[in-house]
């Protein structure tokens, strides 16, 4: 694999990164994952905007513009003849020695981005839908932020794993924030998608909102607002969102089934209308 680090692209087992980058000792470091189906990046912008928030948020400074950015994404995708996955790109705050407070701004920051292969369309997870299980929101409070600090996360899919489920919703105050790794939804009686508002709390995903756009395109009611792991027990469906899953069906919770534990229609819907758009796009 050819991978991308600070300007330049070498196989994989070339690459190198100090023993004193502050995203290694610190997870001071942020992250994006764009989806690429057909050759193609999806989502692009909202991604890249996504990154600027994140970088400002940690007063951290990026000397390459968009441009610049997307051509490291398709040079790579180029290079790897990706044709489906991901590309991954990390910004950190760079090397300097080991202390807390943040080294001097004109420290340059560390730029390093790699593809990944993965079957996103024909996803056996979709086909069977996912079960997860509760857990205790645990993270830090600045989870707008997409930092590279996900030992929490980890530590839930793991314990996921172990129950036999497939991933966790993480709950804080009685209401979901989110999955480990993707938007929690769920859809009521009245085929009204429920997803929680935006706030510190939780991940602004960008398929969440490219969802949220779509099913409003299609006449669906969509309310941000939190909900209980018992209303999305017995919900019609529920459902999560992220760059690389699209829409993956959730048909258990806490080993409830949701609505007949067979992945919803809606749910079905919104990820072929969410890969068509995606396909037919021809600019990315
Ligand atoms: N929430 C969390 C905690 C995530 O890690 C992710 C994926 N990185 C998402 C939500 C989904 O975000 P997106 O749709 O931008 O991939």
């Amino acid at each position: 694999r050819t991978v991308y680090v600070n300007g330049q692209y070498v196989p994989e087992s070339e690459a190198s990164i100090s023993v004193f980058d502050r995203g290694f000792l610190f997870a001071d470091g942020i992250y994006e994952v764009t989806a690429v189906l057909n050759g193609r990046l999806m989502d692009f912008e909202g991604h890249v905007a996504r990154l600027h928030r994140s970088l400002n948020e940690l007063n951290m400074h990026l000397t390459l513009n968009d441009n610049a950015l997307r051509d490291i994404h398709r040079q790579l995708i180029e290079k790897n003849d990706l044709q489906e996955g991901l590309v991954y790109l990390q910004v950190t705050r760079g090397v300097a020695d080991r202390d807390f407070a943040y080294p001097d701004a004109s420290t340059p920051v560390t730029l390093v981005a790699f593809t990944q292969q993965k079957a996103i369309i024909d996803s056996p997870l979709a086909e069977r839908g996912l079960r997860v299980i509760s857990l205790p929101d645990m993270r830090w409070g600045r989870r707008d932020i997409k930092t590279v600090q996900l030992l929490y996360p980890s530590m839930a899919k793991m314990e996921a794993k172990k129950r036999g489920a497939d991933d966790a919703w993480l709950v804080e105050s009685g209401l979901v924030t989110e999955a480990s790794s993707s938007n929690a939804w769920i859809v009521d009686h009245d085929n009204t998608l429920i997803t929680r508002e935006l706030s510190r709390s939780l991940l602004h995903g960008i398929t969440r909102r490219a969802v949220m756009q779509l099913a409003r395109q299609h006449d669906m009611k969509v309310e941000e607002r939190g909900f209980t792991i018992k209303e999305a027990q017995n919900a019609r469906e529920a459902f999560v969102t992220s760059a690389t899953s699209l829409v993956y069906p959730v048909i258990s919770i806490d080993q409830r089934s949701v609505g007949d534990g067979t992945p919803g229609d809606i749910a079905k819907a919104l990820r072929r209308l969410y890969i068509e758009a995606g396909l037919s796009v021809s600019s990315s």
